[in-house]
């Protein structure tokens, strides 16, 4: 795996195309052009990892388009040492963009065969404060709640409860709601059993399913 200048070019160009459509958050844009995106990518697609598009990236799972990673990450509005839990691991390039916000990143995947190659290429990659899961993200991960922020990347029917319960007071949930279009919402935590929710752009995720699937 090599970045090379050209990348780097195409990389600067996609920031450009995104600051453009609305992205104003400079950190965030500059993490987007920090993290190869080509690497997460099947050699097949490697090429078109500079457009704006989500790809394909095995098990029917998709990378998210560019422009949704950084609204979503713009939205979680990263700190330094936030402890972040990610729903969807898929590629793990959001992973990656939030640790290269200085995140402590937690990502958990329903699919074991996603979980194991995006896990070996965050290692290859060097992060060290991304630590991947395998299981059932409807739950959250209790064991190391709670969350400063959580980010799920799947469209959910419904808000599941253990996730508003795994935030921190004071710390905010971003997740896109609904069937077939979701709603993406942010919902801050302000009390034990406060919340208060937004509800923003239309967009479209693959499904948020239960339960795992084993290799
Ligand atoms: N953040 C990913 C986006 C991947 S698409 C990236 O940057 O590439 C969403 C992912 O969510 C898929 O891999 C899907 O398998 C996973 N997913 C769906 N429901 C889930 C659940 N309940 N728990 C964990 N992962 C889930």
């Amino acid at each position: 795996m090599t970045d090379s200048y050209r990348h780097k070019g195409l990389r600067k160009r996609l920031v450009d195309t995104l600051r453009k459509r609305g992205i104003s958050d400079e950190a965030v844009l500059a993490a987007l052009l920090a993290v190869p995106r080509h690497f997460f990518l099947d050699n097949a697609f490697a090429e078109h990892a500079y457009e704006d598009k989500a790809f394909p990236i095995g098990n029917e799972q998709t990378i998210s388009q560019p422009f949704t990673v950084a609204y979503q990450t713009m939205l979680l509005d990263v700190h330094a040492n936030d402890r972040i839990l990610e729903i969807g691991t898929g590629s793990g390039y959001q992973a990656a963009i939030l640790a290269a916000l200085g995140a402590r990143v937690y990502t958990i995947e329903r699919q074991e065969d996603l979980h194991l190659a995006s896990k070996d290429l965050l290692q290859k990659m060097g992060f060290k404060t991304i630590q991947c899961f395998f299981g059932d993200g409807t739950k959250g991960l209790a064991d190391f709640a709670p969350y400063d922020k959580i980010i799920v990347t799947a469209g959910a029917p419904v808000i599941p409860d253990a996730l508003k319960v795994q935030l921190m007071i004071g710390g905010s949930l971003v997740i896109p709601v609904g069937e077939s279009v979701q709603y993406m919402h942010h919902i801050k935590r302000l009390a034990a059993g406060s919340y208060q929710t937004e509800v923003l752009e239309a967009c479209r995720f693959v499904p948020f399913l239960e339960g795992v699937q084993k290799r």
